[in-house]
């Protein structure tokens, strides 16, 4: 996808664990399989059959432990997610 789509997503997801709505917990499991119409934990979008499902558990500590991201969504998450951890280690 274009640039300006994903770096929108990354604002998203800043914006969603700044506010506690999306968690930067390690995850305990992951894995991807077909998409079950869930909606997405970071842009909302359903996931549909023809994308690919990613499905993360993370370690319990969650009121929902287990988040749905699209391919796409699941990267730029774990991305913004290391950035943030490595800006409050300094
Ligand atoms: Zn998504």
């Amino acid at each position: 996808m274009a640039q300006s789509a994903d770096s929108e997503l990354r604002r998203l997801a800043v914006q969603r664990i700044g506010a506690g709505r999306l968690p930067c917990d390690s995850a305990a499991r992951m894995w991807g399989s077909q998409g079950t119409g869930a909606a997405c934990a970071l842009c909302d979008h359903a996931i549909v059959p023809e994308e690919i499902e990613y499905e993360v558990e993370l370690d319990g500590k969650s009121a929902r432990p287990t988040l749905q991201f699209h391919l796409a969504c699941y990267s730029v998450w774990l991305s913004v997610c290391e950035s943030l951890q490595e800006g409050s280690r300094r």
